[in-house]
């Protein structure tokens, strides 16, 4: 399906790569650790993580008692899976409140996907059956505001806006009152992404999220933070960089479709401990799947 396809450049480097692993090697020894290590390195899974699986790896071939290299393969993806759960069943669930108003707040750099990722989710809440408002929260980026609301047309959902340049808070205070008049299910808000001052972004999500908070009891029930796959290491820098700033619960992965590096999704969760709830696998509208961690680790094999 989707999720197989949308992964077929990670699975094929990652795989190729396995497969010819296990079968130049007739025994375990720490050579074959030392060329895994590499091939998990180079597909972004990152340092600390990549340590972590070749101790667990190390333990479990013992405690097994496995000799032959293709045995190993398996072991692989339960502890990839294991490393990706962590002490608890993680779940890509978004914290929807059933017949009550549910804010989503979007966080993340320009260029990531964040615009797209809100299209895409309008979709597929408003295909669950969800009415579905939008916020153009972005007012600072040209063309950002126009692009939510060609979002907005494509999936026939309501966008609230004021001028470019305006108060980003005084926007979301508008859809607020917006979706509670209009008995909206669920308000997704966007928000600006330029990193050049950091300082100022930041003071401005926190001045949006309190606006928010004081609007709607318990809101936003979900802060997710869009990272571009592709950037690899990047992401992760801007994901310590978020984490630091805002209580991010989620995290949405774009473009994992394009970048055969696909073991950043694991570095993520293992690094900084925030569930990779969903990835995006294209540009179209259905385009965005929920993650789940086993079907994509053993989606890497199959
Ligand atoms: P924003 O600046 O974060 O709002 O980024 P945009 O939503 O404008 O997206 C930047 C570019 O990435 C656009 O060309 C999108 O079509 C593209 N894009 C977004 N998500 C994905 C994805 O999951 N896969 C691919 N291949 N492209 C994506």
């Amino acid at each position: 399906g989707k999720f197989k396809d949308g992964l077929s450049k990670t699975r094929s480097n990652f795989t190729t790569k396995v497969n010819d692993l296990v079968a130049r090697y007739r025994k375990i020894d720490e050579e074959f650790f030392e060329e895994l290590e590499e091939i998990l390195i180079g597909a972004d899974v990152g340092f600390d993580t990549v340590m972590e699986l070749i101790d667990e790896l190390k333990l479990e071939v013992k405690r097994r008692n496995i000799s032959d290299p293709v045995e190993v393969q398996s072991v692989i993806s339960e502890k990839l899976v294991d490393i990706y759960q962590g002490d608890a069943e993680v779940s890509s669930e978004l914290n929807i409140q059933e017949g009550e108003l549910t804010v989503l707040l979007f966080v993340g750099v320009n260029g990531v996907g964040k615009t797209t990722t809100i299209g895409k989710m309008a979709h597929m809440l408003k295909s669950e059956g969800k009415n579905v408002i939008l916020a153009a929260g972005d007012t600072f980026r040209a063309g950002a505001i126009e692009q939510l609301e060609v979002w907005g047309e494509r999936v026939g959902v309501p966008v609230i806006k004021q001028g470019a340049g305006s108060d980003p808070a005084a926007v979301m205070y508008d859809a607020v009152q917006s979706a509670k008049a209009k008995k909206a299910d669920i308000l997704i808000c966007d928000t600006a992404g330029r990193l050049q001052n950091k300082v100022n972004l930041m003071k401005e999500l926190e001045k949006v999220k309190r606006v928010i908070e004081r609007e709607v009891p318990g809101a936003p029930h979900e802060v997710l933070l869009v990272l571009d796959a592709t950037t690899g290491q990047n992401a992760m820098v801007q994901a310590k960089t978020f984490k630091e700033a805002t209580d991010v619960s989620g995290i949405v992965l774009t473009k994992l479709d394009g970048t055969a590096k696909g073991g950043i999704v694991l570095a993520i969760r293992n690094e900084l401990d925030i569930p990779v709830k969903f990835v995006g696998l294209g540009e179209q509208m259905d385009d965005l799947q929920p993650f789940d961690a086993e079907k994509y680790v053993y989606g890497l094999f199959s």
